[in-house]
């Protein structure tokens, strides 16, 4: 018989890789969201589309003990959705009703294992002020001082998986995710991250052109391909390890250089034009040491090699979209 999968967020980013990823290793899959996937068929066996802040949506797709539940679904998006304010409401609301039916109907259902994806965006800002030297260890995560209430959720809703692994024994994963990128993830419209907004920017602009960057551009962020984050959230799954657990690169880039590589892998010649926006905390790195010690595996692919798949999906974005 094979291992049975729920993936809440299918529908989005990272819960799409999951789904190829878990079909390709021989589970039954159900997938689960707001939305079809905008840029792919789905690969799971089931997928419906529904809003999990719903209870009854969450009892119809949380139906029987699945083996494993990925609780991928969030109302996010990058610094300009994240970092303005405008939806904090909705972001705090949305994503811990989610969490809070979700985890709750593992425990009813006695699911298997339960992972949980929280994100870098829980370390407190104090350590994050130096871009040469960001503190981004698991330890280091309290006193808490998130700086955005996306941040805060991701605490709260780790906090509250663990605490349903400690009190009613539920076999729990917790990872936070330091910038995911790849192809098949939002590029436009507002939700999009740094690496999927600077491929679409070089992407439309001229050789010889210009594009705009958010702040000075010497912020520092890693960022880690979707096939090493997936196959690094298999192998917590598989681990003995419940986390949190950092999921991330240690290539640490100012966001220049992240367009500089942009630019050389498109071989387009670009002035960065900086203006002002929402750019979130001066540095952040993902510190793999726990990572190494628990997993015995880190990622390997260097940020230009991801890019240089990415550019390529959003050039072809860029350009069928522009015909
Ligand atoms: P995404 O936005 O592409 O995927 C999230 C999906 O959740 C979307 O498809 C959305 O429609 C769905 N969703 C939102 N509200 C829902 C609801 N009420 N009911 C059902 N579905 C709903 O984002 P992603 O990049 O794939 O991120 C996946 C998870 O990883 C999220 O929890 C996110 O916070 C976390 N994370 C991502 C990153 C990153 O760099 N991409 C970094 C840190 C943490």
């Amino acid at each position: 018989m094979s291992k049975t999968a729920l993936v809440c967020g299918a529908g989005g980013f990272i819960g799409g890789h999951m789904v190829t990823r878990l079909k390709k290793e021989g589970y039954w899959v159900r997938g689960v969201d707001l939305k079809h996937h905008e840029y792919k068929t789905t690969d799971a066996d089931e997928f419906v589309v529904g809003d999990l802040r719903d209870q009854t949506v969450c009892r119809e797709v949380l139906d029987r003990p699945f083996d494993e539940v990925y609780q991928l679904a969030a109302d996010m998006g990058g610094a300009g959705y994240i970092f303005t304010g405008d939806h904090d409401a909705d972001v705090m609301h949305n994503s811990a009703t989610i969490n809070l039916n979700i985890i709750h109907l593992c425990h009813q259902q006695k699911v298997g294992k339960v992972f949980y994806s929280s994100s870098a965006c829980m370390y407190p800002a104090y350590n994050q002020e130096d871009p040469d030297n960001p503190k981004c260890s698991e330890d280091s995560a309290y006193p808490a001082a998130p700086d955005s209430e996306y941040g805060w959720e991701k605490l709260f809703s780790e906090r509250l998986f663990l605490a349903y692994n400690r009190n009613y024994g539920l076999s729990v994963r917790v990872a936070r995710f330091h910038n995911i990128f790849g192809p098949y993830g939002t590029w436009k419209d507002g939700r999009e991250k740094a690496p999927a907004a600077i491929c679409r920017k070089v992407a439309e602009a001229s050789d010889g052109g210009e594009i705009e960057i958010w702040g000075d551009g010497k912020q520092t962020r890693s960022f880690l391909f979707v096939d090493e984050c997936v196959e690094a959230v298999r192998r917590l799954m598989l681990s003995d390890f419940t986390g949190p657990v950092n999921i991330g690169s240690e290539e640490m880039v100012t966001i220049n250089r992240l367009a500089e590589i942009t630019m050389d892998v498109a071989r387009k010649t670009l002035t960065l034009k900086h203006i002002d926006g929402p750019v979130g905390v001066r540095g952040r790195n993902s510190d793999n040491a726990l990572l190494r010690s628990k997993l015995e595996w880190e990622p390997r692919l260097m940020l230009r090699e991801g890019i240089d798949v990415t550019y390529k999906w959003i050039e072809e974005q860029v350009v069928s979209g522009s015909k």
